[in-house]
């Protein structure tokens, strides 16, 4: 335990100013987990938890799900891991989940919702990732919540899997539909933290297919519009006190991490191989510029000026 402890204090984030920001990395896999370490993590902000789910005929149990979940907490000892519940329909199909041919499955039951519809899936979910130890290191998280009432729905059943038990244990959602980044502050009452998703929260807010070659270059999270979004979702967040963090990808762009940082996200989840990079470019980031420069970038107008002006930014840093 003792050298659990000083690898976490040599692995700690700090800003230039000694703001504390977490520097977590996305996993899809036990392996990744194991990678994540290596590259000194602090922990996971997202667990896709589609890899156990996917090419294969029929749900994993309990006990599978539950020893895979210990995998990953075991190569992270002491660390946060964030579980996110199973985000499958839309582009991630399962071939036991029988989900109505869709015109527009991106749209359709996907996330959450194909989960709500299948309360067997959710359950057992919950009940495995409860199950691992030492309890409290894993969090769970809610994928692609449009609505208070999903999240409601999900801290229902965590209850009465808990019952009287006691067991703490921390739920929060992705913010990844423009519905969830405009009513953050409603979310942040009843989450325990929230995570931006800027992957979906581009792709719904410009309406635009993230896997679509042809409307591909415009597919930037740096977009105007997704920054208002992520600015509103932190001060919905700082209003209830909540963590705020990213796991989408801009979380894994160099000029997306000094904006993030300025608008008061102070959770990032990389890609695990991106962590070193992430942490030496926080390690020189000062907040108070990042605030100035996330001003600045609000008022602009496309992309292309919003990356043409951080990268000035970045240029000028030590
Ligand atoms: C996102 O949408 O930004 C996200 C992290 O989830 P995924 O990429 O798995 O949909
Ligand atoms: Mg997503």
């Amino acid at each position: 335990r003792r050298a659990a402890a000083l690898a976490a204090a040599q692995d700690e984030c700090r800003s230039a100013d000694g703001t504390r920001i977490e520097l977590f990395a996305n996993l899809g896999s036990p392996d990744d987990a194991v990678t994540a370490a290596a590259r000194g993590a602090e922990g996971s902000g997202l667990v896709r938890t589609e890899f156990l789910f996917m090419d294969r005929a029929t749900a994993p149990d309990e006990a599978e799900q539950r020893a895979s979940y210990q995998a990953i907490a075991d190569a992270l000892p002491g660390r946060p891991i964030i579980i996110r519940l199973l985000d499958i329909g839309g582009d991630k199909p399962a071939p036991y989940l029988p989900l109505a041919q869709e015109q527009n499955p991106m749209l359709g039951q996907r996330g959450i919702r194909a989960t709500l519809a299948h309360p067997e899936l959710l359950e057992t979910q919950l009940r495995a990732i409860l199950g691992v130890r030492p309890a409290g290191q894993c969090r769970i998280m809610v994928p692609m919540i449009a609505s208070l009432s999903e999240l409601r729905a999900v801290r229902a059943t965590m209850d009465r899997i808990v019952g009287t038990s006691g067991a703490q244990v921390q739920l929060g959602v992705m913010i990844e539909t423009p519905a969830a980044a405009v009513t953050a502050d409603l979310i942040a009452a009843e989450a325990d933290f929230l995570s931006i998703g800027t992957n979906d929260l581009t792709q719904y807010t410009l309406a635009m297919d993230r896997e679509n070659a042809a409307v591909a270059a415009s597919v930037d999270a740096m977009h105007p519009a997704v920054l208002r979004l992520i600015a509103r979702t932190c001060s919905g967040g700082a209003r209830h006190g909540r963590v705020v963090g990213v796991c989408g990808g801009l979380a894994s762009d160099p000029l997306g991490i000094p904006v993030l940082l300025g608008l008061g996200v102070t959770e990032l989840s990389t890609t695990p191989g991106f962590v070193p990079e992430a942490k030496a470019l926080v390690r020189r980031l000062d907040l108070d510029r990042c605030r100035d420069l996330a001003r600045i970038v609000l008022e602009l107008g496309s992309a292309t000026e919003i990356r043409a002006r951080v990268r000035a930014f970045t240029q000028e840093l030590a």
